[in-house]
């Protein structure tokens, strides 16, 4: 085992631990830890980190939603009974989500490990999350007294399926792109869905696309006009043509509620790039999951084989589709066929 595969390992077992006694300090220490690792590791790691959110930054730009559709998202929310596309998490459940993306990726997930801490206190801005541990034991963490469902899990499981699966293609193989791994991720989610689930849960499984589409439209705006995130005025900038549709759709109160969208999108990320990195390109796995959905279990295996850092975005999204940004001008369409199952 090399030095860094050994370190590594190690701080990964430390911070699940910490996961499970809910401490938050050293959790934020041992994450910095694990960034440093990877960063004496890799040589040029930020460089690398930079490439990958530029293609995501110049690519997403292409993404345009419909009024029609984002009006029908809209729709099938506001008619969502929560108790509806929810469901408690049981052994049972377990057990079926891990039999379900075992066989979807052809990967042992036996080892994979499930804890409940009831309350979100991590504040962490998801329902569940799956953290890497060792080859193959990976631990998935999820909240019971908050927002649970079966899809959620087979989302989480995706993850760690990818774990497994790189680490045993590549032996130093533990940075990836991340619209790469929530593609993968979103994909077995969406699988899940279109075998088992409703139109109301697959709409709800999309809808939190629509808010990273309101982030690209800020893009998009900021890269034309030559702004950075402070710049922009939410108040005024909800005038521009751009957001039209979104007011149209939110109706009465929309323009404070997308105001107050935009204020959340300008407060919670210094700059530009922290947009793109942190909400725009995991999210942008839900676009590439709904193209995968059309291939080949091969391509999925693929693209994980290749999902490291060091590997070029541009080669992994072209395995994905090589005509990506002919399919972006199609969203509509791969939405709405996933939505209507
Ligand atoms: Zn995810």
């Amino acid at each position: 085992m090399t030095n860094y595969k050994e370190e590594l390992f190690k701080l990964e077992k430390r911070h699940i631990d910490n996961f499970k006694n809910g401490n938050i300090k050293e959790q934020d220490n041992i994450q910095n830890k694990i960034n440093i690792l990877h960063i004496n590791n890799i040589q040029d790691l930020n460089t690398y980190i930079m490439k990958s959110i530029n293609t995501i930054r110049d690519l997403c730009v292409d993404v345009n939603l419909s009024k029609k559709l984002l009006s029908d998202i809209m729709t099938d929310i506001k008619k969502t009974d929560f108790e509806n596309i929810s469901n408690v998490i049981d052994e049972n459940i377990i057990v079926k989500s891990k039999g379900f993306v075992s066989l979807l990726l052809n990967v042992d997930l036996s080892k994979v490990k499930f804890y409940d801490l009831k309350v979100n206190k991590n504040n962490i801005y998801a329902e569940a999350c799956c953290i890497n541990c060792g080859e193959d034991e990976h631990h998935i963490f999820y909240y019971s007294e908050e927002f649970t469902s079966t899809d959620l899990i087979v989302h989480e499981l995706g993850h760690a399926a990818e774990f497994s699966i790189s680490r045993k293609v590549k032996d130093d193989q533990f940075t990836s792109h991340s619209c790469i791994s929530e593609a993968v991720a979103y994909f077995c989610q969406f699988k899940y869905l279109l075998e088992n689930g409703s139109r109301q849960q697959r709409s709800g499984a999309v809808a939190a696309f629509i808010y990273t589409y309101l982030a690209i439209l800020v893009l998009s705006y900021c890269l034309k006009n030559k702004l950075e995130l402070s710049d922009i005025i939410p108040e005024k900038l909800i005038d521009e043509s751009m957001f039209k549709d979104f007011l149209e759709i939110y109706g009465d109160n929309g323009r404070s509620f997308i105001v107050e969208k935009i204020n959340h999108i300008k407060n919670t990320n210094a700059e530009l790039i922290n947009l793109v990195g942190s909400e725009i390109s995991p999210r942008f796995g839900v676009v590439l999951a709904l193209i995968l959905l059309k291939k080949d279990i091969s391509i999925i295996l693929k693209i994980i084989s290749m999902n490291s850092i060091t590997e070029n975005l541009d080669s992994i999204l072209n395995i994905i589709d090589n005509d990506i940004t002919g399919s972006l001008k199609n969203i509509d369409k791969l939405i709405l066929s996933f939505i209507d199952g």
